[in-house]
């Protein structure tokens, strides 16, 4: 983080972080830098090491989450180059409900024998402590992905720590504008930029943030070998995105509490899901697996589609996908909510919903 971004607002760094200098006709946004090497001499090099086009991006995400940002090309370069972190047969503690994609690859690295993993209720604070004992890595969703959990992210931190564990929050459901993980004693934190960050549904990319110079040269060193690095273009999209985040996260938010209150009077369902914060919602449907798929195919102006984090309204119940824990309920659908009109949305909603108590 720069230092002149220490005592400014998320809304304005958002705005401000990751332009050019300014000076006489230098452009206000950092330009698309297409190139896959540089005039030898510098400290760059070669296009892997990196790319202005990505600095500017990785200034903003960082002086967002208060630390030093590196870009990947999608959420799971991120998330599997942290877990990369840990020594042979490691044990990393991760939620039973964390993202599916994490379960799957941290069920094959101990399949293979790389990592022991433990998985855990995060709701549980004293549960993950006494998990956390041996762990190398403890990672951490909060909000889940789909249950919608918290985790007590400060007590869990301080007791990780004192058991000599790295911890890493998967903060892409909150974003920074809802909660910074590192100031609540995080190492490391993961987006999937895919979602909120760039935030329109035209890109993969993915981050992570650490406030530990060691940490981030290592990783930076993993990037730079491994070379799951972002497209120029997907940097550029991501930090125009950026730059309106805490416009979408409020709206999204504001258009999530008011259909989490409408949908608790509707009888077709059982029971809404909300963290109390935030833009995803989930809907659990009275009628179960057969009520979720027709309401999917039932709607206007949401879109039947899986990720999130967009301006448009989206929705898919999880457990279609067979990766799904099964302790998801099979009638939740896991709604996104956008920055359309909520009246709008939510009769579009409401008709589909009618639809199933007909
Ligand atoms: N983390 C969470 C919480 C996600 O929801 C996702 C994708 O859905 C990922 C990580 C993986 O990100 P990507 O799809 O950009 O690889």
């Amino acid at each position: 983080m720069s230092s002149a971004s220490r005592d400014l607002k998320p809304a304005t760094i958002a705005v401000t972080s990751g332009r050019p200098a300014r000076e006489p006709d230098r452009p206000l946004n950092e330009p698309i830098t297409m190139t896959s090497t540089y005039v030898a001499g510098g400290e760059v090099e070669y296009g892997r090491h990196g790319n202005p086009t990505w600095a500017a991006f990785e200034e903003t995400l960082g002086a967002l989450e208060g630390g030093r940002a590196l870009s990947f090309s999608s959420g799971m370069a991120a998330v599997t180059t942290v877990l990369d972190l840990v020594g042979l047969d490691a044990l990393v503690v991760a939620p039973a409900h964390a993202y599916n994609g994490t379960l799957l690859q941290l069920a094959d690295l101990e399949s293979r024998g790389r990592v022991r993993t433990k998985l855990v209720d995060i709701t549980d604070t004293d549960a993950v402590i006494a998990a956390s004992e041996d762990a190398a890595l403890v990672w951490l969703e909060s909000p889940t992905n789909p249950a919608l959990e918290l985790a007590d992210l400060p007590t869990i931190s301080a007791a990780a720590h004192t058991a000599g564990a790295y911890v890493v929050v998967d903060n892409t459901f909150a974003t920074p504008i809802l909660q910074q993980p590192l100031t609540l004693g995080a190492d490391l934190v993961v987006h999937s930029v895919t979602k909120y960050l760039a935030g329109h549904s035209d890109l993969l990319m993915g981050a992570v943030v650490t406030g530990d110079d060691e940490l981030y040269a290592v990783l930076k060193g993993r990037r730079d070998l491994m070379g799951a690095t972002p497209g120029t273009l997907e940097a550029w999209l991501a930090l125009r995105g950026l730059r309106t985040l805490h416009l979408r996260v409020e709206r999204a938010q504001a258009n999530a509490a008011e259909l989490v209150r409408r949908l608790g009077g509707h009888p077709a369902v059982a029971e809404v899901r909300y963290p109390g914060f935030g833009g995803i919602v989930g809907m659990v449907l009275a009628g179960g697996a057969p009520a979720g798929d027709r309401v999917t195919r039932s709607t206007r102006l949401w879109v039947h589609a899986t990720s999130l984090g967009g301006v448009e309204s989206t929705f898919e119940r999880r457990r279609r996908w067979k990766a799904e824990p099964v302790t998801i309920p099979e009638g939740l659908v896991r709604m996104s909510v956008g920055i359309e009109d909520v009246d709008d949305l939510w009769e579009d909603l409401r008709s589909a919903l009618d639809g199933l108590t007909l």
